[in-house]
């Protein structure tokens, strides 16, 4: 409830009914109390078979999801939820999305059932005014969003929403609304961009081992992060053939502009799974945050 919203209500209810919306009100304001700053994280989520999996990358998510402070809510920017126009989800139970073709069963019979973060998800369509953000109900978590939870936190008892990533915009409209969304991390949201910062199916090798222009091109998002070079990486395409190659499509990197966009000068970084899986898909993820973790 806006405030003006509640001043034109208290003025034409009764006196009982006024008091119960003072109630809810202070409720609202109870909900969205400061609390210290959570951190951010961008991670490379790569095969879906890592949320089952038990594996090096899986094994750090476990032990992420243990050390981080306890969120009220995660937000998740999925590369697998691309829209015209910005939306966050308003579910009270959103559906496990199997957004995924040819794995084995056990990955389709994967539920995530967290509950929604609808207050949060409006709060966040409240608090910015342009662009404008719209709640839908007719999406839910992708595989993006629910295959680094399920290791992380696998008790799925914390409320989850998704924002989702607008196709139509150019880079910098994902940094600059990433750093709208910076308010959320002192209302105890843990937000969490999944992507990969390397992503380039056709060239997958199942045996392994990174390309040159692959290795080039997470090193130079190393590099940048490590400078604060933030532009340099709004701008990544004028790197020319190594971008395209590391991202023929740049769905599964938007989501770090988000990340570098919540960014704080308070925070330090850490980097963390910084390895190559299938040769051509970096799973390398990034941690900001005033505190230090252990990977
Ligand atoms: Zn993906």
């Amino acid at each position: 409830m806006q405030r003006k919203d509640f001043i034109k209500l208290t003025s034409s209810f009764t006196l009982f009914s006024a008091m119960q919306d003072i109630q809810a009100f202070g409720q609202e304001l109870t909900d969205f109390k400061s609390t210290p700053i959570m951190p951010v994280v961008f991670i490379g989520h790569g095969n879906p078979m890592n949320a089952i999996l038990d594996n090096t990358f899986s094994r750090t998510w476990k032990s992420l999801g243990k050390q981080l402070p306890q969120p009220k809510a995660i937000l998740c920017i999925s590369a697998h939820w691309l829209t015209k126009g910005s939306f966050v989800t308003t579910n009270a139970h959103p559906k496990t999305i199997h957004d995924f073709a040819g794995f084995p069963d056990e990955l389709f019979r994967q539920q995530y059932p967290a509950t929604g973060a609808s207050d949060f998800a409006n709060q966040t369509i409240r608090a910015i005014k342009e662009p404008q953000i719209h709640g839908t109900e007719e999406w839910g978590l992708d595989h993006g969003t629910w295959s680094v939870l399920l290791p992380m936190y696998p008790m799925a008892n914390i409320p989850v929403y998704q924002l989702s990533i607008d196709f139509y915009k150019p880079l910098q409209y994902h940094f600059d609304l990433g750093k709208q969304l910076q308010f959320l991390r002192s209302k105890g949201v843990l937000i969490v961009a999944s992507g990969n910062v390397v992503h380039n199916l056709q060239k997958i090798k199942w045996e392994g081992g990174e390309y040159d222009w692959a290795h080039r091109f997470d090193e130079f998002v190393k590099n940048q992060i490590d400078s604060h070079q933030y532009n340099e990486l709004i701008n990544y395409q004028k790197l020319g053939s190594i971008a395209s190659l590391a991202h023929p499509s740049n769905d599964h990197y938007l989501p770090l502009l988000y990340t570098l966009g919540l960014s704080d000068k308070n925070d330090s970084h850490q980097f963390f799974n910084a390895h190559f899986d299938l040769g051509s898909v970096s799973m390398r993820s990034v941690i900001f945050s005033p505190d230090t973790y252990h990977f």
